[in-house]
């Protein structure tokens, strides 16, 4: 069963098909129950792959010195991007350098990066759908509602999407609720709001609009540290 542990902001860490796997690692974002790497580290023992959407601070957060600290764990994000933290984390040898389109076969996953309406300094801004043998979690990064999500519903049936919220740099509630209704997702966790003030957003009100619009998608709203299992 994937479980999947909310860390505040858009960090994730999802166990898979026996893989673990971190998202947009800011594990020290203001939400996070952990205020070290350290303390991080001592509940998770493992991990397998850190995933990059994008290049902002507040989602590449301590990938660096997570691939120090984990020297089994390799970097998964686009070319330039992957390379880039590689290099940082002098562990060339480690990174995995994608791109936008179709599956990264990894041992025991299968990756797809698709695109993300956004901005960033190297490499594009992208989303990531985490394929397991049962399951299949959409993290759309930062972005924008883009019509192509449609495309992901229908190519790779998201079991789970994590969705930003919290508006100013993303998608705000309005946007969320219509990505749900092109996503289609069995269920959806949003993510993104409430680490500031400028992306400050209700959650419940995000889980109403949904239950209203008469989506047969449930949302599940975690508290940071809580884990879903699916
Ligand atoms: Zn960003």
């Amino acid at each position: 069963m994937p479980r999947v542990k909310w860390l505040g902001h858009a960090a994730f860490y999802i166990e898979i098909d026996g893989v673990s796997i971190l998202v947009d690692p800011w594990i020290t974002n203001p939400l996070s129950p952990y205020r070290s790497l350290d303390a991080f580290a001592k509940d998770h023992p493992k991990i397998d792959y850190v995933i990059v959407t994008h290049d902002h601070g507040d989602h590449l957060g301590e990938a660096v010195e997570i691939l120090k600290r984990y020297p089994d764990a390799k970097v998964v994000a686009l070319y330039e991007l992957a390379l880039k933290i590689g290099e940082e984390a002098g562990a060339q040898n480690r990174a995995i350098g994608t791109n936008i389109g179709g599956p990264v076969k990894l041992p025991g996953i299968t990756l797809v990066f698709t695109p993300a309406e956004h901005s960033s300094s190297i490499a594009h801004p992208s989303g990531v759908v985490i394929i397991g043998s049962n399951a299949s979690i959409y993290h759309a990064g930062d972005t924008g509602l883009f019509a192509e999500m449609s495309f992901i519903a229908e190519l790779y049936s998201p079991t789970l999407a994590l969705l930003p919220i919290g508006g100013h740099f993303t998608m705000g509630i309005k946007e969320a609720v219509k990505a749900v209704e092109l996503l289609k997702p069995r269920y959806v966790i949003p993510m993104h709001y409430n680490t500031f003030e400028l992306i400050k957003a209700d959650p419940e009100e995000f889980a109403k609009l949904v239950k209203e619009k008469g989506l047969p998608t449930e949302v599940k709203i975690l508290k940071p540290g809580e884990v879903f299992e699916f």
